[in-house]
């Protein structure tokens, strides 16, 4: 039986309540009820009730969505899987299953003693399978493995049929192959409530990470500069993402405000050979951006913020292997990867009002955009203002990924996360007035297709949005969708599994799959 927590409880606020502070915006948005489920029978028969009382249900793993997804219910039941949390072995040798509401940390430190396997998906320890899985899973691993999508093999799912009854199915590439195709990336939060997730195999994990960290200050940076440091970093991605000794590495240039951050470029190469593999690139990549004389490393306080924030910044821990130019640290995998870091959930001092926004790049930085970058990053309306330029390119761009997943952006380079984080209501317009202007500046360069300024539609620089950095001022945009799920079939194909597996349409939210007419 599912434990009920309703507004007559004490527990209610905090559970109701997601890990953006800015959702749910109003007490009128909260449901009337959360329900923690411990097994897919108890997720079927809570369903069930919910229906059959006419209550809307909306699934909540971990309550990291970006967005009101989650928590924006009126009246309805909030069906949390957070207990559901197991990481097991599959029935075949080699095989994995994932309960949704198991954390990333943990699922990294279980397939670490279960068999030395990974799943090449995030590392915010707190960020559960559930969506994280389900609308994509980037993370360091990511040029070397692809995503986690990737080597999904099957996913265990309540949905409600036509007749409104709650059913559990398994869909995989035999069973249901439309609407297993849709949960390899499409947001679990259309079709139903995910109660398990199916991996045949999973890559080896790492022997090692090495890790290093430069940074720059604001103090002395000057616009020439700033130009060099963004224009090296894209175009090293342009001219060697198809190169496999790259594919162990993940990069990662963070840029705050002027105002209020530094500018810092972290580097993560995991090592599959010796203990020597990678350590000449890892120098001669650094080495790159010595003309812009950065400092050896960035500051402790630097990457205690960055960590507070999510980000993945890696923490000084590990042996130093090195001091040539660039002090660089070896940390065994699971050190490197299960520390702790990340948002808090529901519950702690992290959780901040947040917004984020997102945009694929198939190509380095323009010297124009660049230079729009430096104006917008240094403008006291951005202040607070954080860029993340990760490299996801590599294995994530095996063309054969883009007709088995709904993960259609594989031919990318760069993924950019816009965020900003405050504690105050009071700050909230501030916040996203300068989040939106910035973006806006971004994609209104030559590089944006004319027809769309302002967005980052899919052309022959950029490939669109990430679903799972939810951005709801998307919806403003002309062709949403074409953002997220590119110009193909695939968005027709969701609609079709959307109209087949959730025929009332009972799983919405503002960005969900519209049925199709
Ligand atoms: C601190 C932080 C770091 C992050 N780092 C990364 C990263 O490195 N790489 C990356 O790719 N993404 C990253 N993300 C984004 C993250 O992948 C998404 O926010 C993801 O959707 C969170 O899933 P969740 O289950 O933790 O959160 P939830 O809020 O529980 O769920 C998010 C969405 O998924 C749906 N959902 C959850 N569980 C189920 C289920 N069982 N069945 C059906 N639908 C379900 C929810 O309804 C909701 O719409 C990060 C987010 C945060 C907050």
């Amino acid at each position: 039986m599912a434990s009920v927590v309703d507004r007559n409880d004490v527990r209610f606020e905090v559970c109701s309540r997601g890990n953006n502070a800015r959702f749910p915006a109003s007490d009128s948005q909260r449901v009337a009820q959360v329900e923690y489920c411990t097994s897919a029978e108890d997720v079927v028969r809570t369903l069930q009730q919910a229906i059959d009382r006419g209550q809307r249900p909306t699934v909540r793993s971990s309550g990291h969505c970006y967005e009101d997804w989650v928590v924006n219910n009126p009246g309805g039941v909030l069906l949390d899987v957070s207990m559901m949390d197991r990481v097991t072995t599959g029935e075949t040798p080699g095989s994995y299953v994932i309960q949704p509401g198991a954390k990333l940390g943990v699922v990294y430190e279980r397939l670490y003693k279960l068999g030395g396997a990974v799943i090449p998906g995030g590392t915010c320890y707190t960020v559960t399978a559930g969506g994280h899985v389900s609308g994509g899973g980037y993370g360091t691993l990511a040029r070397m493995y692809g995503i986690t999508v990737d080597w999904l093999t099957g996913v265990e799912i309540v949905i409600v049929n036509q007749a409104g009854k709650a059913e559990l199915i398994h869909a995989d590439a035999q069973h249901h192959p439309a609407l297993f195709r849709a949960l390899r990336g499409g947001q679990g939060s259309n079709f139903g409530v995910i109660t398990a997730f199916h991996f045949a195999k999973l890559p080896p994990m790492p022997k090692q990470v090495l890790a290093a960290n430069i940074s720059w200050d604001w103090k002395e940076m000057t616009r020439e500069k700033f130009v060099r440091i963004v224009t090296t970093y894209g175009d090293y991605w342009s001219k060697n993402d198809k190169n496999p000794a790259t594919y162990p590495v993940f990069t990662n240039l963070v840029i705050g405000n002027s105002k209020s951050g530094r500018i810092g470029l972290g580097l993560h190469y995991a090592q599959t050979g010796d203990d020597n593999e990678g350590r000449d690139w890892v120098q001669e990549y650094l080495n790159l951006f010595q003309t812009c004389k950065p400092s050896a490393e960035a500051p402790p306080d630097y990457l205690q913020q960055q960590q507070d924030f999510g980000q993945q910044q890696r923490p000084l821990v590990g042996d130093t292997v090195c001091y040539g130019t660039h002090p660089v640290r070896a940390l065994n995998w699971v050190e490197a990867t299960v520390n702790g870091q990340g948002g808090s959930g529901l519950y702690g001092s992290n959780r901040r009002r947040s917004k984020y926004k997102s945009c694929y790049m198939k190509k380095g930085f323009t010297v124009a955009e660049a230079n729009v970058l430096y104006d917008q990053m240094t403008s006291d309306a951005t202040r607070g203002l954080i860029l993340a330029i990760d490299s996801y390119g590599g294995m994530v761009n095996n063309p054969a990924r883009i007709a088995d997943t709904a993960i259609p952006q594989r031919n990318s380079i760069l993924k950019l996360q816009y965020q900003s984080y405050w504690l105050n209501e009071a700050d909230d317009a501030f916040r996203l007035n300068g989040i939106r202007q910035c973006y806006k500046a971004m994609y209104s360069t030559p590089s944006a297709d004319p027809k769309y300024p302002g967005y980052p539609y899919p052309n022959e620089n950029f490939e669109g949005c990430y679903i799972n950095y939810a951005d709801a001022d998307m919806l403003e945009s002309p062709e949403w969708t074409t953002l997220y799920y590119g110009t193909g079939d695939l968005y027709p194909l969701l609609q079709q599994v959307k109209k087949e597996y959730d025929p009332h349409n009972l799983f919405h939210h503002s960005m969900s799959i519209r049925p199709k007419a």
